[in-house]
């Protein structure tokens, strides 16, 4: 199912990410909709607007085998606050012993092309399975957070996965999403306080000094124009 041009035109002018979540629950069927989070500041804000709206909706995170013990404190205290029960995709333990037996254990830190296999094999094929049974898919990106994320729209056509992807707090400001947070005491990442603004996997995620970047601790050794997994490519934003 697809968006078409108006459609597309009238949900980009929705002020708040409540008004664009609230079309997207009553345009489509709520059982093929699902919220991706990877359990960042703007997945907590919009897991929280979610309970808020449709207590019911599916919510998805990934667990790539290298999350810090802390996203899982993350998830067991989300799931206590809001009632629910996260869904967790996971890699084929098969494929993912085989790029180590091939590349090592540390292929990431090869080169981009094992960089990006690592990625292919623990996040997006997990992804990619769920995706195939969604018309649509809610994901916590804005505008800001770095130079690949610079054409974010609230709705667009995610032609890599063949979907409709919404990103709600695609205009919103770092200081919105803090403020949300402490306003309604949503619970958030413990490493957030340890200079970590965006967090991946433990084995390429560090913290950052002031006035970096902020995704300047994710896959640190590489260009920023790479600095994506896959799961969310510039031309679908
Ligand atoms: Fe592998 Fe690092 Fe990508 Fe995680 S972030 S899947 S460890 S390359």
């Amino acid at each position: 199912m697809k968006i078409d041009q108006e459609q597309k035109k009238i949900i980009n002018e929705f002020k708040t990410p409540q008004s664009v979540l609230s079309w997207v629950i009553s345009a489509f069927s709520v059982n093929n909709i699902a919220f991706a989070s990877s359990l960042g500041a703007e997945d907590q804000v919009l897991t929280d607007m979610l309970s808020k709206i449709v207590p019911k909706l599916n919510i998805f995170t990934i667990d790539t085998g290298a999350l810090y013990p802390e996203s899982y404190d993350l998830i067991k205290k989300t799931e206590k606050k809001y009632n629910f029960k996260y869904e967790i995709l996971k890699p084929e333990k098969k494929a993912v012993d085989q790029i180590i037996t091939e590349h090592g254990d540390e292929l990431y830190l090869k080169n981009l092309e094992l960089r990006k296999l690592c990625c292919k094999t623990r996040k997006i094929e997990p992804l990619k399975k769920k995706l195939k049974k969604l018309d649509v898919w809610i994901c916590g990106l804005r505008t800001e957070q770095s130079i690949t994320r610079n054409s974010i729209e609230k709705v667009a056509w995610d032609s890599t996965f063949k979907l409709i992807k919404v990103n709600p707090l695609a205009e919103w400001t770092e200081e919105q999403v803090w403020k949300y947070i402490k306003e309604n005491n949503v619970p958030y990442h413990s490493l957030h306080d340890k200079g970590y603004p965006s967090i991946g996997c433990a084995p390429c995620t560090r913290a950052i000094e002031p006035g970096e970047d902020v995704r300047a601790g994710r896959w640190w050794w590489e260009n920023p124009i790479h600095k994506e997994c896959g799961l969310h490519n510039r031309k679908d934003h």
